[in-house]
């Protein structure tokens, strides 16, 4: 069972949240990996502290034009949705960064002059936390895209319990992370700009038809508007966390509140059994 941890912007106790749900889920005995699938700024291993196991360079397929085959006949160019690859002349220049790999050049180049190279987009690692299943990717320096990447770390996934951790946000990373998760948890909190984020990370999992619940963190510092809006879109609210400057100062260590503030596991439960009773 995959359940990813989503929201609509950054700050939320996204990676807390994960990271905690992770472990309580290995405490109750069952086999779980974490997979820390915001690869522009993974985060999760200072909370977890794994053991790094193994490194593996991932690489995207990309084109290469033979010069000498090219006809300039444009088709390569045409077909590319991203503006990718472009006849100028009698050269025909491919520009690697745009690139998403979707094969099209080379199905339809009449002279098979184009080829296939690797370029590099990051690195993913694996390890374990204790018992907890460990993998994060890390995004080559000045890289933009990143959903390969992604699906490279979401290959680690455990035949137990997987739990996504997705970098904030609505664009195709976070799509990516959440695709074919079997439960998407939307982390928000009570304030004007969460309520805003939140109403697009609920467009997102809609759109993309994740099954999904909403948890309130820091849930009695704002206004009851995010609850009004969730109860008009018959959005389920799982859990409310209340805030906590525990939490904080925990977060602020590297630890884990459900080990260093007293009470904090509590309000995860409910998850917890929700994820237990959704795999039963
Ligand atoms: S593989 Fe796809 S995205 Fe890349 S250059 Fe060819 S058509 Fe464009
Ligand atoms: S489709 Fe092939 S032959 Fe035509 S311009 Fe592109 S690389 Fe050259």
């Amino acid at each position: 069972m995959k359940v990813a941890i989503a929201s609509g912007k950054g700050g939320t106790g996204k990676t807390t949240l994960a990271t905690n749900l992770a472990i309580m889920l290995s405490r109750a005995g069952e086999k779980v990996a974490y997979l820390d699938c915001d690869v522009e700024e993974p985060n999760g291993h200072i909370f977890l502290k794994p053991n790094i196991e193994k490194r593996e360079t991932v690489y995207l397929p990309v084109p290469v034009v033979d010069q000498d085959k090219c006809i300039s006949c444009r088709k390569c160019e045409e077909i590319c949705q991203y503006n990718a690859i472009a006849c100028m002349g009698k050269k025909t220049l491919v520009f690697q960064e745009l690139c998403h790999a979707c094969g099209g050049c080379y199905l339809v180049c009449p002279t098979n002059a184009i080829s296939e190279t690797d370029r590099e987009v990051g690195v993913v690692e694996d390890g374990h936390a204790g018992p907890v299943g460990f993998a994060h990717g890390k995004l080559k320096i000045g890289e933009a895209l990143s959903p390969p990447l992604v699906k490279a770390v979401k290959q680690r996934a455990s035949d137990g319990f997987t739990v996504l951790d997705a970098p904030p946000g609505t664009s195709c990373p976070a799509v990516e992370t959440i695709m074919d998760a079997d439960l998407v948890l939307l982390v928000t909190e009570p304030t004007p700009f969460g309520l805003n984020d939140l109403k697009l990370a609920v467009d997102m999992a809609r759109q993309v038809g994740s099954l999904f619940v909403v948890v309130v963190n820091r849930s009695d510092i704002g206004d009851d508007k995010t609850r009004k809006y969730c109860d008009q879109q018959r959005i389920e609210v799982l859990a409310e966390i209340p805030n906590d400057r525990r939490v904080a100062v925990c977060y602020s260590t590297g630890g884990l509140p459900i080990d260093g503030v007293p009470g904090y596991a509590d309000y995860l439960l409910p998850i917890v059994e929700r994820i237990l009773g959704g795999a039963r």
